[in-house]
């Protein structure tokens, strides 16, 4: 068996093909979700990659699921926090519940599931926790101060963590995708998302797989030397 890798949101878009980036390359690969089963048996069958669902803002879930996984597949190596959601809406019309929802999953999941496998990472000399941001939480966006909060936040996390495990073995780095074709980004109005690809110096929006590339690179042993970085990936739009 290969190293084990954890993805959460890892049965859809853009952690979807992650997960099967990931798989293709010789790792086990358990991919995590909160609530579409239909999707998530679908991909898990199409893949032969073994789903499992809970919720990653809950940090007792989090232990729960995370000891399963290392009894039944082994050591976490790789842990790839990519579940995120938005609860979009101006500031005077964001409610707690919408700031909350948003915080806990996209910045409060990547504590809950690296504080469960940073221990085995540290003995083990060993470890990639490498975090989904957004060019969101680089540059800021108008209705959505809770997810360029929560997003900015996970740069943070990526930089002090990566300080802490520098001397263990373990890198941990983000990646900051601008705008992907997957269901969240279907989401946004047909006219507003033409406005964005206009702004997009590439003409386009980015594909899940060219973000799984930067997953894959980052988790190979010999990526030891990138550490603390958010690596950018989003057609030039950052220079815009
Ligand atoms: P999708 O909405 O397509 O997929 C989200 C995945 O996360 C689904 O598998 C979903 O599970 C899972 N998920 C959501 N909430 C939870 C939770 N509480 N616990 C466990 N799993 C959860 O999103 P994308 O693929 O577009 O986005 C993936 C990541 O990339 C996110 O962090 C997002 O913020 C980030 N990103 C996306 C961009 C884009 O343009 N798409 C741009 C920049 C960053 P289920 O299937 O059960 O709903």
């Amino acid at each position: 068996m290969g190293k084990v890798a954890v993805v959460t949101g890892g049965t859809r878009g853009i952690g979807a093909a992650i997960s099967a980036e990931l798989k293709k390359n010789g790792y086990t690969v358990v991919a995590n979700y909160s609530s579409n089963d239909a999707a998530a048996q679908e991909f898990s069958k199409s893949h032969n990659v073994g789903v499992m669902k809970w919720d990653v803002g809950n940090y007792e879930d989090c232990r729960k699921h995370l000891a399963d996984i290392e009894e039944k597949y082994g050591s976490i190596d790789i842990l790839v926090n990519n579940a995120g959601i938005t609860r979009d809406g101006f500031m005077h019309k964001t409610t707690p519940d919408m700031w909350n929802a948003v915080v806990a999953t996209n910045l409060t999941s990547c504590f809950n599931m690296a504080h469960c496998v940073i221990n085995g990472m540290r003995e083990r000399g060993f470890g990639r926790i490498i975090s989904i941001t957004s060019i969101n939480g680089q540059k800021g966006q108008i209705g959505q101060v809770n997810y360029s909060a929560a997003k900015a936040g996970v740069i943070g996390f990526t930089k002090a963590l990566a300080l802490e495990c520098a001397n263990k073995g373990i890198t941990v780095n983000a990646i900051a995708p601008g705008y992907i074709d997957t269901d969240m980004v279907k989401s946004v109005p047909e006219k507003v998302l033409e406005g964005i690809i206009n702004q997009i110096p590439a003409k386009r929006l980015g594909t899940a797989e060219e973000v799984a590339f930067i997953v894959n690179f980052l988790a190979d042993e010999k990526a030891g030397f990138i550490t603390g970085s958010t690596i950018t990936a989003n057609g030039g739009q950052h220079m815009v």
